[in-house]
């Protein structure tokens, strides 16, 4: 993935593959762009909207109403890093 390339939610190519290895990590929370465990809560919240197809920008308030405003999801402190540069909008987790 370029750098310049907008990053989506559920677009990681092996998603389901790292998801089905959190589990048999037990690890509850996943990233969901790439589908990696997050361990110890080290992790952030980002808004989903437009039925899954971008992420909600810093600033921007969406209209949670509309059918394709999905909520929040976790992601991994490495994805966290890249939807930062994009400069979509994250939550900590709390810890
Ligand atoms: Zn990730």
């Amino acid at each position: 993935m370029s750098e310049t390339e907008t990053i989506k939610p559920f677009s990681g190519k092996r998603i389901h593959q790292n998801e089905e290895r959190a589990a048999d990590k037990g690890l509850e929370e996943t990233c969901c762009i790439c589908g990696n465990g997050i361990k110890d809560r080290k992790g952030f919240w980002a808004e989903v909207m437009e039925g899954g197809s971008r992420f909600v920008a810093e600033g921007e308030e969406p209209n949670t109403d509309d059918a394709g405003y999905m909520g929040c999801y976790t992601v991994g402190p490495a994805c966290a890093r890249k939807l930062k540069k994009q400069g979509s909008k994250l939550l900590k987790m709390e810890a």
